[in-house]
């Protein structure tokens, strides 16, 4: 019928890591995924998270490197840190689509506008549903569009990257205001290839140039460019009755920008409620009180990341060098990594 407003009973807005996890774990139900792109096809990411997250979600197909070890460059000092968890590099397109093979949503490629009149409005139509959840990333589209200045422009940081034929086993980060200040640049090598990349804290688009000469200090060229923003401050996860996921509810932590862990893992448990409130095991509102109480318990810890990632750039030189000596200390490492890793 005209203008008749389909509904369903789930709607996932975003269907990259955080909106393909929270999709996989409801088997029952109406779900409507949507996103502006196909899915696995736009990567904004360097893409370097855990094995065993990767593994936990069946999407070890992806794996293209694995590493136990990061490798941290300052200006004049090159420093091996072990890393309890190992870490990999991933196929983007690879884990997407093993990982949306477990959902039993109807997919939508739209660019989706807002909430309206309770209705999730897109380029594709209108939806309802009883329960919407955002993972459209850092500008989270539906969470801002219902709770005005939801997203803080001033706290998001900016990445670019490049991935191009280059041989290398090791998993680099460089803090060096040579090649960027305010900020870090890094190597994630896949098979063949790797991707270099540079990360403004400061938000700063106005980096290609740095990556430019960082790539061809390595007498590379710059090949195609991705990346994009990312919000590294921990927000309200439940805005009104919408559980917001990953990116969008600023899950991804400062210093390190490691967020893919994070919204696979929040859309995991995200799921996981969702689906009690589907099967009447519990209400809405205790849904959302559980998500909201999950999503906010490492509070504490982004907020001293924070604190590090604010004071990294004064740093001087051989402070940096006494932390990653002292990081390259099994034990000191072991502590750090406890830490640090929380999930
Ligand atoms: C350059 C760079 C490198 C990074 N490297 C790493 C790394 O190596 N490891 C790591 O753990 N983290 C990394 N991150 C952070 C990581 O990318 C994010 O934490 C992660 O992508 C968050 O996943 P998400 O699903 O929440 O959001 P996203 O991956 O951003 O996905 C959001 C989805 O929503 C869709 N969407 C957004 N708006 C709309 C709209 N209006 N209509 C329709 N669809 C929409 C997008 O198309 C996208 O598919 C990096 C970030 C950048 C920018």
């Amino acid at each position: 019928m005209k203008g008749e407003i389909k509904k369903y009973d789930v709607i996932i807005a975003g269907a990259s890591f955080a909106g393909l996890a929270v999709a996989s774990k409801i088997k029952k139900g109406n779900i409507l995924l949507i996103d502006r792109h196909e899915i696995g096809s736009f990567q904004s990411s360097a893409c370097g998270t855990s094995v065993k997250m990767v593994k936990d979600v069946g999407c070890e197909e992806s794996i293209l490197k694995t590493f136990d070890a990061l490798t941290v460059h300052t200006k004049n000092t090159v420093t091996d840190i072990s890393i309890p968890l190992q870490f990999c590099t991933i196929d983007y397109k690879k884990f997407c689509k093993k990982l949306a093979a477990q959902n039993n949503a109807d997919f939508l490629k739209a660019t989706i506008r807002g909430i309206k009149d309770s209705a999730v409005v897109t380029s594709g139509g209108d939806f309802n549903a009883d329960i919407i959840v955002d993972c459209t990333g850092w500008d989270a589209v539906l969470a801002a569009s219902v709770e005005k200045g939801y997203v803080d422009r001033e706290m998001l940081s900016f990445g670019i990257e490049t991935e191009v034929p280059y041989e290398d086993n090791k998993l680099r980060f460089f803090v060096d205001p040579d090649i960027i200040k305010n900020g870090a640049a890094w190597i994630f090598p896949c098979n063949g290839t790797a991707r270099f990349g540079v990360g403004s804290y400061a938000g700063d688009t106005q980096i290609l140039k740095n990556l430019e000469k960082f790539v061809s200090s390595y007498g590379l060229k710059t090949g195609e460019l991705h990346g994009g923003f990312f919000c590294y401050c921990l927000k309200e996860p439940v805005i009104k009755s919408m559980f917001v996921v990953g990116c969008a509810a600023g899950q991804t932590l400062p210093l390190t920008g490691e967020g893919i862990r994070r919204s696979v893992y929040f859309g995991l448990r995200c799921g996981e409620i969702i689906q009690r409130v589907l099967d009447n095991k519990i209400s809405l509102e205790r849904g959302l009180e559980e998500y909201r109480k999950y999503a906010l318990k490492g509070e504490k810890r982004y907020a001293d990341l924070l604190k590090a990632q604010k004071k990294l750039p004064a740093l001087a030189n051989w402070e940096l060098n006494a932390i990653c000596k002292g990081l390259s200390i099994g034990p000191v490492a072991k502590k750090a990594w406890k830490i640090y890793e929380g999930i």
